[in-house]
């Protein structure tokens, strides 16, 4: 805690602040703190992250947000299968069966154009495996039966995907991912649960925020002040109390597939709530049992997520020599790629769950329609993917 000191801007009324982080306190320890662990002796791996972390700050002062947030959705995901209604939240493949069939049919179309080569499918966090299910189904009528390549850490979520695509072969990062040909790479909801930093503008300049861990509780404090040259100029200005957000993880992630792309071919498909930036905004959330809750309450019990920065993303895959469609809202992406037709011909096929059909499409495309943006990233010699125009 020496490290840094309490900021009256970013570290809101204690009180606000539920649950625990001192060592045994968390929701999570139930009870008594473990005397093997109180003495340091314990098998740490085993403790309640809360403890783990709580303990990592008392010994070595605050740790980063991006430190608490990769740790949390670590835990998170390594955890349990947070989708549907008995979970966290809904994705847009677990809505309706119309959104990864669009998405393989996009694929297919791509794949098509460029020539019919030999590509493999990819997904970044695929889930339950519900998107490429659902895609290879589609893209497979279409003639496209593409090997399967799914990049997720979670052994929970990947017995699920195993279930629905056991002939997939699996990946805990993307630099494994074929080299010998084009990919054809899909990411929905995956760079939104990426570490973010914030960096907060206080006075005289802009601090990296940090989490503390003060009695029983974890809080955002103020770090070190960091060179302006770091904030985007249009930003520098910024009212007391903004917040600019960086991932790098997505960025890193994102420039090394536009190499990829760029060298071997294919392209990027990338789905999720966001925006245009960089932009000033404190986007952090935290989700539980389908509500939102305190990002900074029982780290690794519920999912952590940030909007993505659409605009820094698609420049970095410009600087790679990608060409870049995009970002547009996912509405305008779906109709383009035709799911009105698609939901008529499903209703006509099932009436009796016509009405469902039609309020999914309307979810897909109008409640979602524009908080969530579709971007596509593609190698400057393929054709430019359908569904931007
Ligand atoms: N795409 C799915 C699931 C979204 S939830 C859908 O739309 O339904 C986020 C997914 O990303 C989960 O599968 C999670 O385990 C995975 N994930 C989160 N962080 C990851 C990381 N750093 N590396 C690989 N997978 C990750």
């Amino acid at each position: 805690m020496a490290a840094a000191s309490l900021d009256p801007i970013t570290a809101p009324p204690t009180a606000q602040f539920g649950v625990g982080c001192a060592p045994g306190t968390s929701s999570t320890a139930r009870g008594a703190v473990d005397p093997e662990l109180a003495s340091g002796r314990g098998d740490e791996a085993a403790a309640p992250l809360a403890d783990r972390l709580a303990r990592a700050i008392t010994l070595a002062g605050p740790i980063s947000l991006a430190q608490f947030m990769a740790a949390a959705n670590q835990q998170y995901y390594a955890t349990r299968d947070p989708l549907g209604s008995g979970g966290d939240f809904t994705t847009a493949p677990e809505i309706s069966q119309m959104f990864g069939e669009l998405i393989g049919l996009w694929g297919a179309d791509l794949w098509d154009r460029a020539g019919r080569p030999h590509a493999a499918w990819v997904e970044l966090g695929p889930g339950r495996g519900t998107l490429s299910t659902d895609a290879l189904r589609a893209a497979g009528k279409a003639g496209f039966a593409p090997p399967v390549h799914l990049v997720e850490t979670s052994p929970v979520l990947r017995a699920a995907q195993a279930e629905r695509l056991p002939h997939a072969t699996w990946h805990d990062a993307i630099d494994t991912l074929p080299t010998d040909r084009p990919l054809i790479v899909i990411a929905n909801e995956f760079f939104d649960a990426l570490p973010i930093r914030q960096l907060v503008k206080g006075a005289g300049g802009w601090f990296e925020r940090l989490v503390a861990c003060q009695d029983t509780l974890f809080l955002p404090i103020a770090g070190k002040q960091v060179p302006d040259g770091v904030i985007p100029e249009a930003l520098r200005d910024a009212a007391a109390g903004s917040v600019i957000e960086t991932s790098p993880a997505s960025v890193a992630i994102l420039r090394s597939l536009a190499q990829r792309i760029v060298a071997q071919g294919g392209a990027l498909l990338v789905v999720d709530y966001g925006y245009d930036g960089p932009a000033v905004g404190d986007t952090l959330q935290a989700v539980r049992g389908h509500a939102y809750a305190n990002p900074y309450e029982a780290p690794g019990e519920q999912d952590l997520t940030a909007h993505v920065d659409f605009g820094t993303l698609a420049a970095a895959a410009i600087v790679e020599g990608a060409q870049v469609a995009g970002p547009i809202g996912q509405g305008a992406f779906l109709g383009a790629l035709g799911i009105a037709a698609r939901a008529a011909a499903l209703a006509k096929a099932a009436p009796d769950r016509a009405e469902g059909i039609t309020a999914d499409h309307q979810r897909l495309t109008q409640a979602m329609g524009t908080l969530f943006q579709v971007l596509a990233v593609s190698s400057p010699d393929w054709p430019l993917p359908a569904g931007f125009a």
